[in-house]
């Protein structure tokens, strides 16, 4: 029978390990708005088949199984993390606006 103290090094040891594996996406997205590497989610939008591309995200390939994003002509990604990315940048935009309430939600542009 492990004591309370054993029980609680243990689930520290093992959020402390989860934590150092891959980021959830939406950290990872934030990650790389913080460092100024991804740009907002906007401009033109071309959708297709994945070619093999590395996702800008997740920097995984995006396969012929899987929907490839291109996103102003030259960021590549795979859908779900363009969701993420788009999200992130809805929120973003929302957070940037004024507080007293003159801001203008057109303003955002996907
Ligand atoms: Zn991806």
């Amino acid at each position: 029978m492990p004591t309370m103290l054993e029980t609680t090094k243990a689930l520290l040891a093992s959020n402390r390990a989860r934590r150092e594996g891959v980021p959830p996406l939406r950290e990872t997205v934030r990650a790389l708005f913080a460092t100024g590497l991804l740009p907002p989610a906007s401009g033109k939008v071309v959708t297709g088949y994945g070619t093999g591309k590395r996702c800008v995200i997740c920097y995984q390939s995006v396969t012929s199984e899987q929907v490839e994003y291109e996103v102003d002509g030259r960021v590549i990604c795979h859908l779900p993390c363009f969701n993420v990315w788009r999200e992130e940048t809805i929120q973003r935009a929302i957070q940037a606006l004024p507080d007293d309430g003159t801001g203008v939600i057109d303003s955002i542009r996907l």
